[in-house]
């Protein structure tokens, strides 16, 4: 594939990455993984289409937020990425990528669980960039559990924590500072309405998030600030690989959409692109659904 433009059969496309059966600590690293995800690090080609914007990507390290941070600054955005300060590594690789596209990279390092670290990512980026008007809210937490009596407290807690809690902080902190044309970008899942058993608090947090877009775009819309969403089905990301699926189902991963496999994170990238850009300028409140064909309400 020469470039995200190239025409080919989307049941075969990344047939050469094959979904295994690892297990990673902690929330995963993008370098550990075998075969790795496609980040479209050799494919993504900018036409220009986010010409001096200023951009914030959550979760900006690895997976769906690498490759939107790394098609944003090949479309001509300055780009802060936030990530958890043990996913470094990760960060550099994409920081370097920024700026080989030519574009400022700014590295936020941080836990935002935490109310100030949330605040921070915001006032940094304003500060290293000179201003935000993209504000990606994409990091998130999904921990597998079977059984409700496992669901500890505390993992619950920190479910909601990591994928609810900064996405009402940043769009909070972040609002005074975007100018009319701004735009706003949630990454929910095929979770929000169709959750797996073993999915209780994750899924539940995507459904908070979809709710919560779909009323920020009516309240935001008058001030020329569109909120929207991103839906994606099963992707390849050290979040599925660090304790969001069992292991052992790891191999099979995707196999159930109707496309047959699971999706690569460079094919979320475009649509981000699209939301993101003035070219969406009349969608609003939307929820675009990047899933390998399950049906949606
Ligand atoms: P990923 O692990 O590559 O990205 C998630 C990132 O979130 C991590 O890199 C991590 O640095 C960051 N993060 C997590 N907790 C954080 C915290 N407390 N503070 C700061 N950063 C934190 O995995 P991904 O699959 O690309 O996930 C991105 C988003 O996509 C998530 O919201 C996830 O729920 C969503 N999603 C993923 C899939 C999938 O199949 N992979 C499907 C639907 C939705
Ligand atoms: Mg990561």
């Amino acid at each position: 594939m020469a470039d995200q433009y190239t025409f080919a059969d989307p049941t075969t496309l990344y047939a050469d990455i094959d979904t295994k059966a690892i297990s990673q600590d902690g929330s995963g690293l993008d370098s550990e993984m075998r075969d790795r995800a496609d980040l479209g690090e050799q494919t993504y080609r900018g036409t220009g289409r986010l010409e001096g914007r200023k951009a914030l990507v959550t979760g900006g390290d690895s997976g769906i937020g690498a490759a939107t941070a790394i098609a944003f600054a090949r479309e001509g955005a300055d780009v802060a990425i936030s990530y958890l300060p043990e996913e470094e590594s990760d960060a550099q690789r994409i920081v370097a990528l920024i700026e080989e596209a030519g574009r400022k990279a700014v590295a936020l390092p941080g836990d935002i669980t935490d109310r100030e670290t949330s605040r921070t990512a915001i006032d940094e980026t304003v500060a290293q960039l000179g201003g935000i008007d993209i504000l990606v809210a994409n990091a998130g937490r999904q921990q597998y559990v079977n059984e409700i009596a496992d669901l500890t407290d505390e993992s619950f807690d920190e479910t909601f924590k990591t994928n609810v809690y900064p996405l009402f902080w940043m769009v909070k902190d972040a609002v005074p500072h975007m100018p009319p044309g701004s735009t706003i970008i949630a990454t929910s899942s095929i979770q929000a309405y169709s959750p797996s058993s073993h999915l209780v608090d994750y899924a539940s947090t995507k459904a908070t998030q979809n709710a919560m877009c779909k009323a920020l775009a009516q309240q935001l819309a008058p001030k020329g600030i569109r909120v929207n969403v991103v839906a994606p089905g099963p992707i390849w990301t050290p979040l599925q690989t660090a304790g969001g699926q069992p292991t052992d189902a790891l191999p099979d991963f995707g196999e159930q959409t109707p496309l047959g496999r699971a999706g690569q994170p460079a094919e979320l990238a475009p649509a981000y692109v699209f939301l993101a850009s003035p070219e969406s300028s009349y969608v609003v409140g939307e929820t675009l659904n990047v899933n390998g064909g399950m049906p949606t309400p």
